[in-house]
């Protein structure tokens, strides 16, 4: 497996705040990766010194094998600060910074077309940024990033400030840009939406990172804590089933999600209820990428901090 950005024990502090502390991080070439964490975790921190504008303060970054300055041209950028030239047209702007990358003359400008047509922007090319709303020189911006096809494509936050429609336009070209088999690396701090389109995760909390992996082995690493529960007769009382605890009516009655307790085997307790009444289902249900990140931070912060989190992580 060959990697597209390698951080080795990497730290960056500003004064006194340790934005980044003791780094490792892998991104293996062709994957899509979520770089997730709540606001303030370090992720511009991290993704500014893949781009090479600012330093770590130790440690060592290595993109596309090589140096982070020397790979730049080779590397997409979104940053988190939006930024077109306001004054200047829309075709001209993607024209200027597609030219600065090396892509020139008439494959530049149907490349400028067709991808405005894919971000759902046709035939704006000779309207002024400023005229744009922030969703559309948003996602200007991003096929800026993308216009001269680089290997590597860093989005910072790239769906912050985009409506549902918007945010799915630029999530279904980030799936297409992976199957094309570039590498991604995208952070955000709202977890559902990483969990849907990325196949590996790194999560980070205060400058550490907390978790590492492909979804599923993220998920596998974790016990399951909860075990969904559809009974024949909906009225039925699993209240005196040892080692787990009902939670939650779910799906219009439907199902009953069952809270298993910290030291109970959760194929015990599936046995004991399946003992106790007829079910048509159920099954053990593998954490989300929430519940396993909030239960990271609870662990490290306490819970209070934790529920604190989540809640920021859940929406945009
Ligand atoms: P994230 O991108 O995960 O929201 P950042 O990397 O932006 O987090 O910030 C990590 C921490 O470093 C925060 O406490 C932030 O206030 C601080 N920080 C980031 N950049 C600077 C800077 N240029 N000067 C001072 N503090 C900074």
């Amino acid at each position: 497996m060959t990697t597209a950005v390698e951080i080795r024990g990497v730290s960056k502090s500003f004064g006194e705040t340790n934005a980044v502390v003791d780094l490792d991080l892998n991104v293996p070439t062709g994957s899509l990766c979520g770089f997730l964490g709540p606001n303030g975790a370090g992720k511009s921190t991290t993704i500014r010194m893949l781009m090479s504008i600012i330093h770590a303060d130790k440690g060592s970054v290595q993109v596309l094998d090589t140096t982070a300055l020397k790979a730049k041209d080779r590397i997409g950028y979104l940053p988190e600060e939006r930024g077109v030239y306001r004054k200047m047209k829309v075709g001209g702007f993607v024209e200027y910074i597609g030219k600065l990358k090396g892509v020139r003359g008439s494959i530049l400008r149907k490349r400028i077309n067709d991808w405005l047509e894919r971000v759902e922007l046709p035939g704006i090319q000779n309207r002024r940024c400023e005229e744009l709303s922030k969703g559309m020189q948003q996602k200007v911006q991003f096929l800026a990033a993308i216009i001269h096809e680089p290997e590597l494509i860093i989005l910072d936050e790239p769906f912050a400030g985009l409506d549902p429609v918007n945010a799915r336009v630029i999530g279904k070209i980030i799936n297409e840009l992976h199957q094309q088999g570039r590498t991604i690396l995208f952070s955000t701090h709202v977890l559902p939406q990483a969990e849907q389109i990325c196949d590996r995760i790194i999560m980070i909390d205060q400058g550490k990172k907390v978790l590492d992996g492909t979804v599923g082995s993220i998920q596998d690493q974790f016990d399951p804590r909860v075990i969904r529960v559809e009974p024949v007769d909906h009225t039925c009382d699993l209240s005196n089933i040892s080692g787990a605890s009902q939670i939650a009516n779910t799906s219009k009655g439907k199902h009953l999600l069952m809270r298993l307790e910290d030291n109970a085997e959760a194929t015990e307790v599936l046995r004991q209820i399946v003992q106790s009444t007829p079910v048509r289902g159920i099954e053990i249900v593998k954490p989300t990428l929430d519940e396993v990140f909030i239960e990271q931070v609870a662990r490290r912060r306490g819970h209070e901090a934790a529920l604190q989190v989540r809640e920021e992580m859940s929406h945009a």
